[in-house]
């Protein structure tokens, strides 16, 4: 008897149409799908694009593939971060190469307007601020026949005490298997760099974040370069200084060739504001040198920090280390600080450093081990600034460490007297002895200044203290030569 049969109904029951339906049903509708779908056309249409699209897709892929494999085989890729002075360079360099021009993402920078390049606006160039090309999107160029590929990548995000900063970084590909190509690129960038700065001084500025990895020299100041002839000092003393470095510069060879470290330093002494950190800057300007300042004094410079600010200053530059005396004077000091060392926390140890006396946390073998060091590197100048040339330990001022001391004094009558010519002299076109143009009753300029110094006397003050009486009375040399002896009394008495 079969069971899926009802003899009574003379009908198949429902389980046999259950299994009817999953196994002939299914076919059915199988093959009728499959014959409407060969049969509609639209339907294969898409398959056929789906099928090319995956075959250009793949293809796409693969030519991305090799454009990759040949990047890697056939190319130089150099990573450029900010806060290292190579940054600086190519960033002026593709300025000038007009790889800005395609550029349509800038970073508005207005503290650094300063700064003698990026995109300038308004009237003759003269910008309220510079705009920086990210080079967010990858740019194609060519430079002296050769294809180089500019992006942008995000450094290392750091905290220091300006705040958060995220630090950027330039990847320059260059499309050659020859590494001089790379060095002659970055050598032009940083002649182009130096080339533009002319005008100004370069000064970096030894700056730390508190937090994450340090770029040391990421502040750059560009300071209007002074000419020698406004640093006031005795007779001879700038053009001695110019004059031996210079020619330390121009005997390169001879002290190559001597088998001598090509390296030289200079010790400048005296009281605060005679004028010593001026006549760096000037004699920077006058040499076409850039700077790399960093004071013993701030909390942040330690001796490790001071090893790599020194590293990580380039050929035919100047180190410039202010209040040297703030170094560790001696081993036994160290020891009586050393938990506050161990605290590990170098703003809290700074502080207390400064609570216990004019000492940082460089101690006098890490400075020791630097200034040899500058020698390493070929063409280094290395200034140092002090206040108390006695607190300064004597194996700092051995020759080949500092080579050459001047010293600077409180203001003489004779610096007073230039110092006066020099200040009113836009009042005075003409020469000295010319007739005042701007006051009624004219008084040559000279005999002004005689008379000015009568009311000054000998080393009792600093140049700077001097330039802050003059500006107070900046309009008339008449009233700075009426009112110099009230005021040298009054601040005696003080
Ligand atoms: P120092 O480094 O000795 O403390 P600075 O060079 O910083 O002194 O000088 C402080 C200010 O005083 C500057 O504005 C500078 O122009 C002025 N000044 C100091 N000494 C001189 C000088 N001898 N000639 C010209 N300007 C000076």
């Amino acid at each position: 008897m079969d069971p899926f049969f009802d003899h009574n109904t003379r009908q198949l029951t429902q389980s046999s149409w259950g299994d009817w339906s999953t196994s002939s049903f299914t076919r059915i509708i199988g093959f009728s799908f499959l014959t409407s779908v060969f049969s509609n056309t639209y339907v294969f249409d898409s398959v056929k694009l789906f099928v090319l699209g995956s075959v250009i897709e793949m293809g796409r892929r693969l030519c991305q593939w090799l454009i990759e494999r040949f990047r890697f085989q056939y190319s130089i890729t150099a990573q450029f971060d900010e806060g290292d002075p190579s940054y600086e360079w190519i960033v002026l360099f593709l300025t000038q190469e007009n790889v800005w021009r395609r550029s349509r993402d800038f970073r508005v920078n207005a503290k650094n307007s300063k700064r003698k390049w990026g995109i300038k606006t308004g009237p003759e160039g003269k910008g309220n601020a510079d705009y920086v090309p990210t080079y967010e999107e990858p740019q194609l160029f060519r430079w002296k026949g050769y294809w180089l590929e500019i992006k942008r990548g995000k450094g290392a995000q750091t905290v220091s005490h300006h705040g958060p900063n995220q630090a950027a970084t330039i990847y320059v590909s260059i499309y050659t298997l020859d590494m001089d190509v790379l060095s002659d690129l970055v050598e032009e960038a940083r002649l182009r760099y130096i080339e533009v700065s002319r005008p100004n001084v370069t000064v970096y500025i030894a700056d730390m974040p508190t937090y994450g990895p340090g770029f040391v020299w990421s502040n750059v100041k560009h300071k209007a370069r002074r000419p020698l002839s406004s640093i006031i000092l005795l007779d001879g003393v700038i053009d001695s200084l110019v004059k031996d470095a210079q020619e330390f510069i121009d005997s390169e060879a001879w002290y190559v060739s001597a088998g001598i470290p090509h390296r030289r330093g200079y010790l400048l002494y005296g009281p605060p504001g005679t004028g010593k950190t001026s006549t760096i800057y000037a004699l920077a300007g006058e040499l076409g040198l850039e700077i790399y300042s960093l004071s013993l004094s701030s909390g942040f410079v330690d001796d490790s920090f001071l090893q790599k600010a020194a590293s990580s200053m380039p050929k035919n530059s100047i180190l410039l280390i202010e209040d040297i005396d703030c170094a560790f004077p001696s081993r036994d000091d160290v020891d009586d600080e050393e938990p506050l060392l161990n605290a590990g926390f170098q703003g809290m140890v700074a502080q207390n450093y400064r609570r216990s006396g004019r000492k940082s946390a460089v101690t006098l073998s890490g400075l020791l081990n630097v200034i040899d060091g500058v020698g390493s590197e070929e063409g280094k100048l290395f200034f140092a600034t002090t206040n108390y040339v006695d607190r300064l330990d004597p194996a700092l001022l051995r020759p080949g460490r500092i080579d050459k001391k001047v010293q600077y004094q409180l203001a003489t009558k004779g610096q007073a007297a230039a110092l006066f010519t020099r200040f009113f002299a836009e009042m005075y076109p003409t020469s000295e002895e010319s007739p005042a143009t701007t006051e009624k009753d004219a008084i040559p300029l000279a005999k002004l200044a005689e008379n000015f110094t009568e009311g000054v006397p000998d080393h009792e003050f600093s140049t700077a203290e001097l330039q802050g009486f003059l500006l107070s009375c900046k309009r008339s040399p008449k009233e700075a030569v009426a009112g110099i002896a009230s005021w040298t009394e009054k601040e005696l008495m003080e």
